[in-house]
């Protein structure tokens, strides 16, 4: 027997997704290593390891330091968007993805690595979100 699939609706304009971290334009990572998103998250989704006095300082100018870890629980993520509001570097920031999966738990502690990846897949439909949903922000 043939099954159904139920058919994807569309995204509104100003859905929030899950949030990914933002590289500058020279490919560098923006974040600072602040911890207010840490702080101000209500479900305590995000993990930050900052870099220390011995750490590693930031891979560009005009920045003292990133975080040596930086991890998102996309199990606990709400997509309240409270992470992208209280960043001071707009280093943070929702997409409109909504759809993503594991095989296991681990799968869904997005890591530094991967959250800055999402940038580098998707930066042209993210900025296209953005451009759309200019209006409710
Ligand atoms: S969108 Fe909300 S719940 Fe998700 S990481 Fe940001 S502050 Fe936390
Ligand atoms: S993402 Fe923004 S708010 Fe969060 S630690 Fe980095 S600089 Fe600070």
């Amino acid at each position: 027997m043939e099954r159904t699939r139920r058919k994807h609706r569309g995204i509104i304009d100003g859905y929030r997704g899950a949030p990914y971290l933002v590289k500058d334009q020279a490919g560098n990572t923006k974040c600072v290593s602040c911890q207010l998103c840490e702080f101000v998250c209500p479900p305590k989704a995000i993990r930050i390891v900052p870099p220390g006095p011995a750490g590693q300082l930031a891979d560009r100018p005009n920045a003292e330091k990133m975080p040596a870890e930086f991890e998102i629980n996309m199990l606990r993520c709400i997509f309240c968007g409270f992470c992208e509001e209280s960043c001071p570097v707009d280093s943070i920031v929702e997409t409109h993805i909504l759809e993503y999966h594991g095989e296991k738990r681990g799968d869904l502690y997005f890591t530094k690595d991967m959250l800055l990846a999402v940038g580098d897949r998707y930066e042209g439909e993210i900025a296209a979100a953005k451009a759309a949903d200019a209006k409710y922000r």
